[in-house]
């Protein structure tokens, strides 16, 4: 079985489930809590995964999130603390914090409402206690902070979501400033497991993401979205970094469910699910293969994992990093 760590995926049209079953995968849903946007009935994404979870635990798993502060609320960390408590009991392995929090809330004096920020201790403190782990989205690639570039990854998603693009805005957060919060965050709470989503948002250089594994024993990393990231690195120093950290890195992909299969034509859901299957191929090619292969559109040398780490990497760390995903 192969586990899919991170990924937007609540549908079961009987087509998805035969290649879940093909592909012998399962996929851990992630909630996210937006601001406003189609998404932000967070509790209905909630719902879905649960309710698929208890249907099909094989194949499935969910992640919860929470409700962005309510500063003027005085019960709103412990209902936080209530609402997580349901969740888990209903099965949720994780709770993830997304990146408007560091990007996009601001605190009652105007500024960024960062993931250290001392409000957020009491419900850190509880999810460690109940022994699930966080999943964080802090901040952004790198790239977020610098000018498009057409050879960047993220080069399509910041042209076409200005708003997320930071470059030239020294009124939000730098890159830095928002990784030394998360950093803090995790050194505050040693007994927290602490994911970091998209290679930590250190997606430009695994040593980067080397320094953090080396300083936080508690801090692991999933590569959801950032295998072009990944590739265009030195196929030699990734492969290395892959076996030195190889219990501290999940795969998962971050694919998104836009348009639920059911309310899609035959030909259509059959395009979507070909299209889902070659992004696991294309994932799977650069970690096992040792020639040329695609990433993207780009040509890069595949980095042929040993077994054991792969084992590892496609499975066994999500188990140990998220307990009671299996
Ligand atoms: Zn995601």
């Amino acid at each position: 079985m192969i586990i899919d760590a991170h990924i937007h995926y609540g549908d079961d049209h009987p087509d998805f489930l035969a290649l879940l079953d093909r592909e012998a995968l399962k996929l851990l849903n992630i909630c996210v809590a937006h601001v406003d946007n189609e998404w932000s009935d967070w509790y209905g994404q909630a719902e879905r995964y649960r309710m698929l979870t208890e249907q099909l635990p094989q194949r499935f798993a969910w992640c919860t999130t929470f409700d962005l502060p309510r500063f003027d609320d005085p019960n709103y960390v412990d209902d936080v603390i209530a609402q997580l408590d349901r969740d888990f009991d209903a099965g949720a392995v994780a709770c993830k914090v997304w990146k408007n929090v560091g990007m996009e809330v601001k605190t009652p004096d105007g500024d960024f409402f960062m993931v250290d920020d001392p409000l957020l201790d009491p419900i850190f403190e509880h999810i460690a206690k109940r022994g699930r782990t966080l999943l964080t989205h802090i901040a952004e690639p790198l790239a977020c902070w610098q000018p498009l570039d057409e050879n960047n990854p993220h080069y399509g998603y910041y042209s076409r979501n200005p708003q997320w693009h930071m470059y030239n805005r020294p009124e939000f957060p730098s890159h830095e400033r928002l990784m030394d919060a998360r950093d803090h965050m995790v050194e505050k709470h040693p007994a927290l497991r602490v994911v970091g989503a998209h290679f930590g948002s250190l997606e430009y250089d695994v040593d980067a993401v080397a320094t953090r594994l080396d300083r936080y024993p508690n801090f692991a990393v999933d590569i959801s979205a950032r295998l072009l990231d990944i590739a265009i690195q030195d196929s030699d120093k990734v492969r290395q970094f892959f076996i030195d950290y190889a219990d501290r890195i999940l795969f998962g992909t971050d694919v998104v469910m836009r348009t639920p299969l059911s309310s899609m034509d035959d030909v259509t859901r059959s395009h979507a699910l070909q299209t889902l299957k070659e992004v696991y191929q294309m994932h799977f090619a650069y970690f096992e293969r040792s020639d040329m292969v695609t990433v993207r559109g780009r040509s890069t040398r595949g980095i042929d994992l040993p077994g054991d780490v792969l084992t590892k990497f496609y499975r066994t760390n999500a188990e140990t990093w998220y307990p009671g995903l299996t």
